[in-house]
């Protein structure tokens, strides 16, 4: 007897556990852990991922597994494993985790079938499978299931011969095109050549033309190389001299796109001290993180990308994740220029269907290297020599929803596995990164100079309270106004960068200070010009424009705060003659617009580019010699201990967008606050000294990397009901955490209603707590029942980044 130790599909917490199942006969020898499965749950049918295969179970009457899903594993040994440590240290359900490393379209609604990976691979099936390929190359799954070929099939897979493909029920999932080849040897075509009669000439072309080219070509091609039509291509084949099938194209969403190849270049004393410690943990197979802690154009793409090398040349893999904002067409290009085709890009521009194909040739090992955003971490690779975090301090790493994991963790989880080092890059790095270089157990890099020696642009802070006192009312200061105008007689180009985060244009009464809010979460709405409407960014409520106040009747109702439409309406006003790309959600939300739109810019089209933090990172244009900063200090309101570092980080980065190449760039700030140490010392660029005033500061409160950090919050429709339960919750954990652990609340969370529910929070503080995650268990097996009722919510994050 074979039992199946399955995780179903059903993330609660009663059903979170391996549930046994009987391996019917004809599958004993198919079934892998590793593979998803269909089985009888209860009244349904369900899918569930085989996490264990044993020869016994202790419960007596076992249902058997209805039908198998995968052929070969879609989760090796080493992502369940993962998989299982994700549920300890971020406390999400098995199933959750499991499926967070799969692309989404291997749970969406699919039909399964059988692809012959290429035509030359017909000939070397095994005889019992070759009639099923004889007229084919895609056969459905329906074919095959219930005959004895599975252990075959699966053979077959393994040698690279057959795959298992999921047609996802979506448009344009996977496309083929029309593949012709001689099904006759050569001398046979040869001698079908003389036979012909003089006026199928065409014919006869079309078989020299596949002579020359044994493996076949796409019919398209061939009609464009002979010139035949599509009759002559018919005669034969209902002759049987030529084989005609569907082949899988992949959808390269660069396919169109020249990549200029590019060479390693010469490295610099500095950069070659960087990469001589990686390189000897790559070839000693040695695990290490790395924090490589270098200013913007410092040459840390470089160093990565030489890394790189070494660790293909050992035949590794790598993965280099990016924040999906700066994956930007020129990041994309940097990689695809230096290794071409064994690169896969993966990020959230790619339809379901494009990831999918990406993460197959991934899983094939037809790729060699990944780029791309935070799930990219689950790359499906089993020999990786490297991993890669680009950006480390940016908050995009930390997932937020189940599975809550940060990317940082996951990756040093995978590279103790494979022994091999994690590189972390930034210019601003995370204080707890940062910290952990101090204390040596991350190895410190360090980048200073920046390649083109020209140092780092000279930065301005406005005080724009200033500026309305000496009765500029305009968004733009006096200073930053004229540097505008200069560039543009100069035909230099400039940045404008507008922080939106935490920052709205909201509606407010002038006679009695009245703000719209949204009647279910207590936010303000968002005006939106184009549409004239307000709407909420957190329930999506919303509604027509009001002209007089709701509560005094009023007309005097106006719309605070700037957005970039109404920066580009003022830059119209004041410099008419200023060409000026707007880039923001609104302008970005085509697919390829953003590369449009910074082709554009790219190419001299444009004087000024404004947008918002998407502008932030990795843009590197040779003509901009100006970034204007419009409002510094929105972000450090926000009710976030890391508002502070959030502000630095954004300040630092944006600045270096300027000056990159031969002209000397010049950045102006404006601020409400420019005595505010983050935006002084971004300034200055002197990311050493904020690191000690922020240890410092998160010293004397009690925040990372001091204190671990959880945050729980409980939402509830009734406001009583959300107080009593987190009360409760705090008391719990008063009672079985050490006395050294704080717990601030149980107070309101700074939204403290969201879409008709009232949420209430608890924040803890600890250092070495090793009850907690138990402690934590305990409450939500308690209230697992009121949760599956769906009244009460409980979301408990361990090392949060969103404090809201
Ligand atoms: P970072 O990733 O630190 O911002 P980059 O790797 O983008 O820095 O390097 C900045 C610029 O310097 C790029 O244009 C890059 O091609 C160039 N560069 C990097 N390393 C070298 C080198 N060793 N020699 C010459 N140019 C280099
Ligand atoms: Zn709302
Ligand atoms: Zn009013």
């Amino acid at each position: 007897m074979k039992v199946a130790a399955v995780i179903v599909d059903v993330p609660t917490r009663q059903t979170d556990r391996p549930f046994d199942y009987l391996i019917p006969k004809k599958w004993e020898n198919v079934l892998q852990v590793g593979m998803r499965v269909t089985v009888p749950f209860g009244p349904r049918l369900l899918q569930g991922f085989v996490i264990e295969i044993k020869t016994h179970s202790e419960f007596k009457t076992l249902k058997p597994i209805q039908e198998i899903v995968d052929v070969t594993p879609v989760l090796n040994e080493e992502l369940l494993g993962l998989g299982k440590w994700l549920t300890e240290t971020t406390l999400c359900f098995m199933i959750s985790a499991f499926q967070a490393m799969l692309p989404a379209a291997m749970k969406a609604k699919y039909e399964k079938e059988i692809h012959l990976v290429s035509p030359e691979h017909r000939a070397c099936l095994h005889t019992d499978i070759q009639p099923f390929f004889a007229h084919r190359s895609i056969i459905p799954w329906k074919d095959i299931e219930n005959t004895n070929m599975l252990p075959l099939l699966q053979k077959e897979i393994q040698k690279g011969h057959l795959e298992v493909v999921y047609r996802v029920k979506e448009k344009g999932t996977k496309k083929t095109m029309k593949h012709v080849a001689l099904a006759l040897s050569a001398e046979e075509a040869k001698e079908m050549m003389t036979k012909l009669p003089t006026q199928a000439a065409k014919q006869k072309e079309i078989i020299a033309c596949l002579l020359s080219c044994p493996e076949g070509m796409l019919l398209k091609d061939l009609l464009e190389l002979t010139g035949a039509s599509s009759s002559s291509v018919k005669a034969l084949l209902n002759k049987g001299v030529i084989v005609e099938q569907e082949v899988e194209i992949y959808r390269d969403p660069y396919e169109h796109r020249e990549f200029v190849k590019t060479k390693p270049l010469p490295l610099t004393e500095e950069q070659q001290r960087a990469i001589e410690p990686i390189l000897e943990s790559v070839r000693t197979n040695k695990h290490e993180v790395f924090l490589m802690y270098g200013v913007t154009g410092s040459g840390k793409t470089e160093v990565y990308m030489q890394a790189i090398d070494e660790v293909l040349k050992q035949g590794k893999e790598a993965i280099v994740l990016v924040p999906e904002i700066s994956l930007t067409p020129q990041m994309v290009e940097r990689f695809k220029g230096r290794f071409g085709s064994q690169v896969a890009v993966l990020h959230s521009g790619l339809s379901i269907g494009e990831k999918y194909d990406e993460w197959r040739k991934i899983h094939r090992k037809e790729v060699k290297l990944v780029v791309g955003a935070r799930s990219a971490i689950f790359a499906p690779f089993e020999n990786i020599g490297m991993i890669i975090i680009d950006e480390e301090h940016e908050a995009s790493y930390k997932q937020e929803e189940n599975p809550r994991y940060h990317a940082r963790d996951v990756a040093i989880y995978r590279a103790r596995f494979h022994q091999c080092p994690v590189v972390l890059g930034s210019a601003t790095p995370s204080l707890e990164s940062f910290a952990r270089a101090q204390k040596g157990v991350y190895r410190l890099l360090t980048l200073k100079k920046r390649m083109n020696e020209k140092g780092l642009p000279s930065v301005e802070v406005v005080d724009m309270r200033e500026e309305l006192r000496s009765g500029n009312r305009s968004m733009f200061s006096r200073i930053l106004f004229d540097k505008l105008k200069d560039r543009l007689a100069r035909g230099e180009q400039s940045v404008l960068f507008l922080n939106r985060r935490g920052y709205s244009t909201f509606v407010m009464c002038r006679d009695c200070g009245y703000v719209i809010n949204c009647p279910h979460c207590d936010i303000s709405l968002t005006y939106h010009r184009v549409q004239q409407r307000l709407k909420c960014h957190y329930c999506g409520y919303e509604e027509p424009i009001a002209y007089r106040c709701p509560s005094c009747q009023s007309e005097h109702i106006r719309f605070f705060g700037t957005g970039t439409q109404k920066v580009e309406e003022e830059l119209a006003k004041l410099l008419p003659e200023a060409r000026v790309i707007r880039m923001d959600v609104d302008t970005t939300s085509r697919k390829g617009a953003h590369e449009q739109l910074l082709h554009e810019f790219g190419a001299g089209n444009a004087d000024i580019l404004l947008g918002t933090q998407m502008i932030a990172k990795g843009l590197d244009f040779p003509k901009v010699t100006l970034v204007g900063v419009l409002a510094a200090d929105t972000m450090l309101r926000l009710p976030d201990f890391r508002a502070s570092e959030k502000t630095f980080q954004l300040l630092t980065q944006v600045s270096g967008r300027a000056g990159r190449h031969e002209l000397p760039g010049e950045v102006v700030i404006q601020t409400y606050t420019p005595e505010h140490y983050s935006v002084e010392l971004a300034a200055k660029h002197d990311y050493e000294m904020f690191y000690q005033r922020e240890m410092r500061i998160r010293k004397l409160h009690g925040y990372p990397p001091f204190y671990y950090l959880a945050l729980i919050t409980v939402s509830h429709p009734e406001l009583t009901k959300a107080v009593a339960i987190t009360e409760k919750i705090a008391a719990h954990l008063r009672n079985h955490l050490s006395s050294e652990t704080i717990i601030l609340g149980p107070v309101a969370s700074p939204i403290a209603r969201l879409n008709d529910r009232y949420r209430y929070q608890c924040m803890i503080k600890y250092k070495r707590e090793p009850k907690f995650t138990q402690a934590l268990k305990t409450i939500v097996d308690h209230y697992q029942q009121e949760v599956a009722q769906g009244q009460l919510q409980i979301t408990i994050d361990l090392n949060p980044y969103m404090m809201m």
